[in-house]
């Protein structure tokens, strides 16, 4: 009979019970014991959610203290030297030391790098090897969490990060080929296996999701082996499992490979599925991922059951499990928490816990009548959401309908509204600013918290906004900064700030995401179509500008910003509602250049994460992200001068659309690359202006003139010195105010330095 599964389940808890639980021990490490003791709790009560939620199936070793890539390099070994002896003498504190660094006594350790997980907002620290690098057995983790819960009567089936899929996420850092180390590893992975077959696991749970990116022939010779080698050890049966995207040119290998089932992800692939079956070996259980791990809606099941049923009769109910797309890592927990929410937009969502539910009812609907009165209240859901007048609203549908070319661009090309700016402007060469918010000290912290719990009276609250401001603008101009930023004071969050005030957003209450370690973030609900009843940050920056004589810069989120870091609406492209986002951030521009702000810019952070993950879909993605920043941007006159702001960035592969977007100063990080991240513009002769930022902004540490004019020096070897501008990399909300002084003050003699040289 077909088995309601599920591949992977949130850890922090529907209160975040682990974050307190993780930094009271990074805080004091006698908290040990009750850490692991609340790790455990949390387990526990999760498997026995999945359960009652109707998952027949249950991962384990989906947990992590702080990320599974992590523990997969922990446990195989794959530790470099430098963090070995605090691991041998204190395994936790040698596993944390790898995640966040270690500083103590004489211990000083940088953390690993992190990195996004595929295109999700989830970050995997990237284990490091080199071509020496052996691996072992050094925990027994997989096997300790399956005889945990058989202990609590429940036959869980371990999680485990493939072998290819963890080498290909790995990297080398003797430029040695990573996947020649898997003859190395295929003896640990067995080794492991045979463990878990002797604890009693029949199935394991194999991810590689590495299987939807382009892969090379070498990547496939690795899978090929991988399962060849895994196929000859008495081990338990393999659930070889794919998500994020279709395994399209990928197929044939996948289902050729030396395994016992597939997980396909039929949520973002719903196409893949006839090609699935007919590439399915004739033994081969098939998982179909059928709810979205990656967003909160509830399933249409009336759109996912003919799928369901089609695999049904062409392999039967014994070899069919029904499981999310992929873990539930990406969503919150449970939606019934959520009771500030108007009742009928929480009936439209669906948690981890209702996602489980909603496969229950699919796999009831295939043998019996008695689904009909769930499937009947899914159907009334739908067809609410469906006819909602707060989601569909026929005025900005008409707006979106009306767009056309020109509103995407600027009235005049960048050389003549290069010139109408300097004739406004004035500024120096090498002018100096920085990308807007400045220290977020608890200070303006406390005084939000206060503010938004009712503490702080709301004309308290504006006064103390307002000293704020008035303090960050004294501030840069005893520094001697040319443009100026207000200090993002009154923000919470660069894209919770916005949505607050845009219609067709809401906010839910306990609807953590784990972004890294015991970070999470709480997305926004993007739920029905986007408008803007009133200007957003108008108030804020006409203060701001009436308080100096010197250019004060607006400040903005762009709408693929806003969407990428938000849960978007499924029931129209997300390129419908980029373009919505858009058209209220363009009214926004417009309101800000009406107030006399003649310098805007428009952030674009998230821009590059949103690229597909096959190279195919990027120009189309690139196509209406670039349109969406257009469309906000192009509606001023040519003399209002629009900045952008892009970190995290590597520009060589996007540098056309980076051009397209045509704003007329972009700034972007690149101090920690030295400077290397300007290669992509050199080489395009990107020809608007530039701010490569010479500060690192991640760091407490201070930099020096010389090293800032170094940078600059670099920048004038390959950019005309008309071309640059001079700022940190990014925002300075997480520094703090003395070493923001030092540095900025050290920025500012920088630029003087390089305009007295040219
Ligand atoms: N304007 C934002 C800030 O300064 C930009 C943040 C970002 O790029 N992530 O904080
Ligand atoms: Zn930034």
């Amino acid at each position: 009979m077909t088995t309601v599964t599920n591949l992977g389940f949130p850890r922090m808890g529907t209160r975040r019970e682990l974050k307190p639980a993780l930094e009271a021990y990074w805080h004091d490490d006698t908290k040990c014991a009750s850490l692991l003791d609340t790790a455990k709790q949390l387990r526990r009560r999760h498997w026995t959610l999945q359960r009652e939620a109707g998952a027949q199936v249950v991962p384990c070793n989906d947990f992590s203290l702080y990320d599974h890539v992590l523990d997969t390099a922990y446990m195989l070994d794959a530790i470099p030297e430098r963090y070995r002896a605090l691991a041998d003498a204190d395994p936790l504190a040698g596993y944390f030391a790898l995640a966040r660094g270690a500083q103590r006594d004489d211990v000083d350790l940088h953390a690993l790098e992190m990195t996004k997980w595929f295109d999700t907002n989830y970050h995997y620290i990237v284990p490091e090897l080199h071509a020496a690098q052996t691996f072992r057995l050094r925990t027994h983790k997989p096997v300790e969490e399956f005889l945990e819960a058989k202990a609590q009567g429940i036959d869980a089936r371990p999680v485990l990060l493939g072998p290819v899929s963890f080498l290909l996420l790995s990297k080398t850092i003797d430029g040695s080929d990573r996947l020649a180390l898997l003859d190395r590893l295929l003896p640990v992975y067995a080794e492991l296996l045979g463990k878990l077959k002797d604890a009693g696991a029949n199935w394991v749970q194999i991810d590689e999701p590495c299987l939807v990116l382009d892969q090379d022939m070498d990547d496939h010779v690795a899978y090929r082996t991988a399962y060849r080698v895994l196929a000859q050890i008495p081990r338990p049966k393999l659930l070889l499992t794919t998500y994020f995207g279709a395994l399209d040119d990928n197929l044939a290998l996948a289902s050729q490979l030396l395994v016992d089932g597939l997980h396909v992800d039929l949520v973002r692939a719903p196409n893949q599925l006839d090609d699935v079956l007919d590439a399915l070996p004739r033994q081969h259980v098939l998982s179909l991922g059928v709810v979205d791990g990656r967003n909160i809606w509830r399933t249409d099941l009336d759109h996912v059951l003919p799928l369901i049923k089609r695999a049904h009769a062409r392999i039967g109910g014994e070899r069919l499990q029904l499981a999310p797309s992929c873990s539930l890592l990406h969503i919150p927990i449970d939606v019934s928490l959520e009771t500030e929410l108007s009742s009928e937009l929480r009936s439209w969502l669906s948690f981890g816990r209702q996602k489980i539910e909603e496969l229950r009812t699919l796999r009831d609907a295939l043998k019996s009548a008695n689904a009909l009165a769930a499937l009947e209240d899914a159907r009334q859901r739908q067809v609410s959401r469906r006819q909602s007048s707060d989601v569909h609203r026929p005025d900005v549908i008409a707006r979106v309908d009306a767009l056309n070319a020109k509103d995407a661009q600027r009235a005049s090309p960048y050389l003549t509204r290069r010139d109408a700016q300097r004739k406004r402007f004035t500024l120096p060469l090498f002018p100096t600013t920085t990308i807007g918010s400045f220290p977020q000290t608890k200070d303006v912290r406390e005084a939000r918290a206060k503010y938004k719990s009712g503490k702080l009276q709301h004309a308290d609250y504006e006064a103390f906004l307002q000293e704020q401001t008035q303090q960050c603008i004294r501030f840069q101009e005893e520094i001697g900064l040319d443009v100026l930023v207000h200090g993002e004071f009154e923000r919470n969050d660069m894209v919770e700030y916005f949505g607050e005030q845009l219609d067709g957003f809401a906010f839910t209450k306990h609807g953590w995401v784990q972004s890294y370690g015991s970070r999470c973030v709480k997305p926004p609900i993007i739920y029905g179509d986007v408008q803007r009843p009133a200007p957003m940050t108008v108030r804020w920056s006409a203060y701001a500008q009436s308080l100096t004589s010197r250019p004060m810069k607006g400040m903005l989120t762009g709408p693929v910003t806003v969407l990428q870091w938000s849960f978007v609406r499924d029931d129209q492209p997300r390129s419908a509602t980029c373009c919505q986002l858009a058209l209220a951030l363009r009214d926004e521009v417009l309101d800000l250049q009406a107030a006399g702000i003649g310098i805007i810019q428009i952030d674009e952070p998230a821009l590059r994460e949103g690229l597909p993950l096959r190279r195919k879909e990027w120009a189309s993605y690139l196509d209406w992200a670039v349109e969406c920043f257009r469309v906000t941007a192009s509606g001023v006159a040519d003399d209002t001068q629009i900045h952008t702001h892009m970190c995290y960035s590597e520009f060589n592969d996007i540098i056309e659309a980076v051009a397209a977007m045509d704003a007329d100063v972009i700034s972007i990080e690149t101090s920690r690359s030295r400077m290397a991240l300007l290669d992509a513009f050199v080489r395009f002769h990107y020809p608007n202006e530039i701010g490569p930022g010479v500060y690192d902004i991640h760091s407490p540490r201070v930099p020096g003139i010389e090293e800032m004019v170094t940078l600059l020096e670099k920048a004038t070897a390959v950019l005309g010195p008309e071309q640059l501008w001079v700022n940190p990399d990014c925002g300075l909300k997480t520094r703090g105010w003395p070493e923001t002084y030092d540095a900025l003050q050290a920025l500012v003699e920088a630029a003087h330095i390089m305009r007295q040289r040219v």
